[in-house]
């Protein structure tokens, strides 16, 4: 099957984690790049720290797994934002307060500016809520930062992204109704 990155069709996608705490959100953290990457984001921003466990997971898996997402950090979330802005880009909080996202996802859609999707952790300060183009919610009710960006990067991409491949693999997942089936792009075919 051919290559073929959604942004190719919906535009650049950056997604921007803000609130990262070292001590008790690597694993959190790092669910909300590896979402990132699967559903399709062409990069992942970890705003206002630098954590070297979550960002060297991530380039594992781009690694062994492929594609080609810019991986940041250490960047202040409110210069990103700011600098996104300046540079013709939108930005999209995800917040359990904002509109609904069936009621805004097509207007989002047909926007062809680049795309900044703002996840938080505990207490997003105002001035996201105040910067963001759309505050845009999965359903009103609280879940978590890694749903949120799935459901809404599959709406965006209308489902899309789930049949997309990713460059430069070397290993690649043969489905299977039963077992593990990986095949390793230079030695051929596995079994787990
Ligand atoms: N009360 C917090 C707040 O300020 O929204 C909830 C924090 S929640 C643990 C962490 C992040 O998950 C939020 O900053 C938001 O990005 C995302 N999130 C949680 N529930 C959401 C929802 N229903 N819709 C959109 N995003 C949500």
């Amino acid at each position: 099957m051919q290559y073929s990155h959604p942004a190719e069709r919906y535009g650049k996608v950056y997604v921007l984690r803000l609130g990262h705490r070292p001590a008790r959100d690597k694993r959190i953290t790092t669910h909300v790049g590896l979402v990132a990457r699967a559903f399709g984001a062409n990069g992942f921003v970890l705003a206002d720290v630098c954590d070297e466990k979550v960002m060297e997971s991530l380039r594992g898996v781009l690694e062994r797994w492929g594609g080609s997402m810019e991986l940041l950090c250490g960047v202040s979330g409110r210069r990103y934002v700011l600098d996104w802005k300046a540079m013709g880009g939108e930005v999209i909080h995800l917040t359990m307060y904002g509109l609904h996202v069936d009621d805004v996802i097509d207007d989002i859609r047909r926007s062809p500016r680049p795309k900044l999707v703002v996840v938080g952790a505990e207490k997003v300060p105002p001035f996201y809520y105040e910067a963001a183009d759309y505050n845009v919610a999965i359903g009103n009710q609280p879940h978590s930062e890694v749903a949120a960006l799935a459901v809404f990067l599959d709406r965006l991409y209308e489902g899309r992204e789930l049949r997309m491949e990713f460059p430069g693999a070397r290993l690649r997942i043969i489905p299977s109704p039963r077992g593990k089936k990986v095949v390793s792009l230079n030695a051929g075919e596995e079994q787990l």
